[in-house]
Order: structure tokens, then sequence, then C-alpha cells
């Protein structure tokens, strides 16, 4: 019975039995090192997008229990941090491994909770897989600084030091590529952790925890709590907890921001996005198009990343025939079928919510070029599904612009000018990400100086930057000073300490002075 129930996530025996046993399973906390049962007689289901299954239930963990995985972090803290680096490397060298060696799983797991395609689930995976790597070299990435003889004799030096207890706050759309943004490179660093997993599909993280008590992470260094406001404001308001890392909606963003800033934490906030294409009329039309389809409808644009928006300047404007006749070729099924593009969006709600606006679009005077939104896919009737569909001349008045929609839905915009294009990408609050379609160099050059927008691309949608870089959103998709990964993460996570050392043979009988010391 055990396995048979632990499909996933309790296939390693550490879950305790009362969680696993359950039908449908009970979402285990991780606290200390052991996989627990939360008391708590709050849950929520946790739902397959394309069958409406119920796969697990997650528990509102209990304010003692989310203390006791503070505390247990807190505890973990002294002798983790004293552990050697290279000991902390090697804890995600053999991650990285068992990753490797469980991907498929994990791909599963995603597609299961989450809906996404196998295929992109795998993605998801790769891209925080790339994170655990980079941080098998956090010693050369927290050196410090060191200047001999600032004064006769003496020298200074810096130092990276871990802050303490951590604690990181997940959204639903990439269940295994976020927390992997956030704990290796926090744990790596000498921190403890306190994830809180999206309650929409908290599985990957629960299997990368396993993964990562299997390559050598003490107890109590990662711990898992689960729930939504409660348990997010309890980690705001927390005194143990330092710093936190957020991702997910504006509205939460910024109240964590404001909230646990008010407390004195650091706080780095990846919020929403409206990306926008622009397509220059000299452009590679299908490479354009192939680019646009695949950014727009990927994930059914349930990524940050996703290119929303197209603005067609002059010309180019004609081609939107050709977009919608690549869009319609898409296929829509579940994420485990083979050949599919596009799998459901999250939940009841996201589908009502997305076909609202697409609506609202219609009703404000867009052309509806392509509805996606009375699909059905054959042996899933009861799926999230929405197929492809684009909006026609769209306005920057229109709620369905204002909004992020989050949904398989691309909004056509029509400028003269290339400068009206650059404008009306830069009128717009998000800032996450833009791309320019064009062959010339001189219009790219211009585009990547005067957009505003952390990300940018140039005949490519916009790429999540590899870890060696950072994940640079800017104006209203991020607060913060120090974004997530790359040099900027390993800053975040860690604090500057300067030394300054005097070791010489003193003259005795000097004298003592009370001016400001200084160095001549
Ligand atoms: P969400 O904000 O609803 O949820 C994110 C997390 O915040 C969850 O763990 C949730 O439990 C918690 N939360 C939600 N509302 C809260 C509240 N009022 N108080 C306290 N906690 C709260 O986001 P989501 O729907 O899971 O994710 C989609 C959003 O995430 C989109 O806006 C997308 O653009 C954004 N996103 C941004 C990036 C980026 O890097 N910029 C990456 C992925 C997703």
């Amino acid at each position: 019975i055990f396995a048979l129930r632990s499909s996933y996530y309790f296939s390693t025996g550490v879950v305790e039995p009362s969680s696993s046993l359950r039908s449908p399973p009970r979402v285990p906390n991780l606290i200390g090192g052991k996989f627990v049962d939360s008391q708590s007689s709050s849950t929520i289901d946790v739902i397959n997008p394309a069958t409406q299954e119920v796969v697990s239930q997650l528990p509102l963990t209990t304010n003692e229990e989310f203390k006791a995985a503070v505390s247990a972090a807190k505890h973990a803290f002294p002798a983790w941090r004293n552990t050697p680096i290279t000991t902390r490397q090697r804890v995600m060298l053999k991650l990285q491994e068992l990753i490797r060696r469980d991907i498929d799983k994990l791909a599963m797991n995603i597609t299961t909770e989450q809906g996404k395609t196998l295929k992109d689930a795998h993605g998801d995976v790769f891209r925080g897989l790339e994170v655990v790597e980079h941080a098998c070299g956090m010693a050369t990435l927290q050196m410090g600084e060191y200047v001999p003889n600032v004064a006769n004799g003496i020298d200074t030096f810096s130092i990276r030091e871990p802050l303490g207890v951590c604690a990181g706050i997940c959204p639903f759309n990439f269940p295994a590529m976020i927390p992997l943004w956030m704990f290796p490179v926090a744990v790596t660093c000498g921190n403890t952790f306190v994830l809180k997993p999206s309650e929409k599909d908290p599985g990957a993280s629960i299997i990368l925890a396993e993964l990562a008590m299997e390559a050598g992470l003490p107890n109590g260094v990662l711990n898992i709590v689960h729930g939504t406001n409660d348990v997010v404001n309890a980690i705001c308001d927390d005194d143990d907890i330092r710093a936190i890392s957020f991702v997910g909606s504006n509205t939460a963003g910024m109240h964590i921001y404001s909230r646990a800033s008010a407390k004195g934490k650091r706080v780095q906030s990846n919020m929403g996005a409206k990306n926008h294409a622009i397509v220059l009329p000299d452009a590679n039309t299908d490479a354009t198009l192939n680019a646009l389809v695949a950014a727009g409808f990927g994930a059914a644009g349930q990524r940050c990343m996703a290119l929303s928006t197209v603005v067609f300047v002059g010309d180019s404007h004609s081609w939107e025939n050709k977009l919608v006749e690549l869009a319609k070729s898409l296929k829509v099924n579940a994420g485990t079928e083979p050949d599919v593009d596009l799998g459901p969006v999250i939940s009841k709600q996201a589908k009502e919510r997305v076909c609202k606006l697409i609506q609202s679009g219609v009703e404000s005077g867009a052309r509806l070029l392509l509805d996606g939104r009375n699909i059905v896919v054959p042996g899933y009737e009861d799926g999230n599904f929405i197929g492809p569909t684009i909006l026609s001349g769209v306005t920057a008045d229109m709620d369905c612009y204002k909004e992020e929609i989050f949904g398989p839905v691309l909004l056509c915009m029509e400028a003269d000018s290339f400068e009206e294009a650059i404008h009306i990408v830069n009128r717009n609050k998000y800032g996450n990400g833009a791309s320019l379609f064009t062959a010339s160099g001189a219009a790219a050059r211009k585009f990547q100086t005067e957009i505003e927008a952390g990300q940018v691309g140039i005949n490519v949608p916009i790429p999540v930057p590899l870890p060696f870089f950072s994940f640079t959103g800017s104006k209203a998709s991020f607060a913060g000073d120090l974004n997530f990964y790359g040099k900027a993460g390993v800053n975040f996570y860690t604090q500057i300490k300067t030394i300054t050392q005097q070791w010489k043979d003193l003259p005795g009988g000097s004298g003592v002075s009370l001016a400001m010391p200084t160095s001549q």
C-alpha cells in the first residue's frame, strides 16, 4: 500500500506513514529533517488541472509547527555555517546528480499538479538544476577582498558570511525551478532555510527536499511548511528569519515586501509581468512568428517570461494572419499526452479570469482573431483548457492590456514607428522583459539602450538568464536591491564583514592618542 500510494514523493520511506497512508495522501511538512504530517484539520486540495482529480491534500500548517520549523533552522545554523564550504558544495554536487537521476519523476509530478506538458516540465527542472550546478562553485562566488598594508602593519579584508535563517515563498508556475532559485544558493552560502511552496503544486518541493537530504544536507538546514496567507504572514513577522525570497503576483509580493521590510528583513520580490515583443518589418518572418507563438502560448502563457503582447511596427502588421494560422496548429491536451503543445491553466478560477479578460477586450473594441475559450479536449472534458487566443487592435487603455492575463492569450498592437513602439513598452508599469525582432543592428542597439525592461531579447523571446547572470526584472516586476541567483543572489544571502588587523612589533611608550585614526 505504501508503495502504491507513494507514486511521487513518499518513495524514500522518510515520510511519516500517517501522511502517505491517507487517501488522498497528505503533503507532509519537513521539520528538523523529518517529513511529518501536520496536526492541522484545515486542508486545501491539490488538484490535477487536466482531470480535476485530487492529487493530495495540503495542510494549513499550524503556528506551532511553523515555529518548530524556524526553530529547527535556527538550531541547525551554527553547525552548518561552520561546515567547510567545500563540504557544502559537495552536497550540491551530489544533489545535481540526484536531480538528474529523478528528473522524470519530478517532471511527472509537475505535470500532474501544475498541468504543463511533460517536456516543458523537464525544462522547469533543468533550469533549476543549472542553479544547483552553479552553487557547486560557491567558494569562488562568495570570496571576499583583501588590501594589505592599509596603514603601516595593518591589513584589511572583507568576508561574506551567511545571514542565518532565510525563507522562500513560491508561485505555482515553476514548481521546481523557483524553489531551486532559492534554497540551493541560500544553503550553500551557509544559511538554513524555511521553504513555503505554492499551495497549488507542492509535490516537486517535497521531492527536491528528499533529494537534498539524500545528498547529505543535514537535518534542519532545509525545512518546508505549507499554507497560504497566514503562514506567509508568520514568515514576514518572525524575528528569527533574516531574509525572504518571494516570487509571485504583485498583490502578494508588495504585501510581503512591505510587511517583512518593516521588520528589518532583506526581501527580494520577483513579481508580475507584461512582456512585449516589438516586430520590425525587416525581421525574418518565419523565425519571428515561431518565436512569438512559442513564447506566447508555451506553458499555456503561465510564465512570467511569456511574450503576451506583440507590437507590430508598420507593414509587419500584415503578419497577423500567418500568426493565427500557426497558433491554430498547436495541440492542446493533457500534459501527459504525446505531442502536446500546451496543457490546461492551473485552476477553474484562473480559466474564468482569463476568459473574462478576453471578453473585456472584445467589448472594448479588440478583434478576436482566434478564440480558444470553448475548446473541448476529448477524454479531459473537465480540464481547465483554453486554446490559443489572439486579440488584435488592442490599445493601452483596455483591461486586457493593463492586467497580466497569465493564460494562452496573445495581444496584438500596432505602431507607426519604432519610436512609438518603444514608447508603448516603456509606458507599461511592468519591466520584466521585452524583445525585439529585426535585421537591423542599429535598431537592436537603440532598443537595448532605450527599453525600460530588466531582461532584453534581440531576435529571441525573453530568456530566463543562466545562473552565472541574475534574473533581472525591473520596475513593477521587482522589489528589492539584489536579484535572484548569480552574483546578486550570493550577495542577497550573505552579509559583508570587514576585518582590520594589525600584526607588528609595537613600540612601547608611544602614548595615547584620542584623535580619529588616519592612515598616511
Ligand atoms: P501568487 O502571488 O498568488 O502566489 C505566490 C505565493 O504567495 C504563494 O505561495 C501564495 O500562497 C502566496 N500568497 C498569495 N497571496 C497572498 C497574500 N495575499 N498574502 C500572503 N501570501 C500570499 O502567485 P501565483 O499565482 O502562484 O503565481 C503567478 C504570478 O507569479 C504571476 O504574477 C507571475 O508573473 C509571477 N511570477 C513571477 C516571476 C518572476 O520571476 N518575476 C516568476 C514566476 C511567476
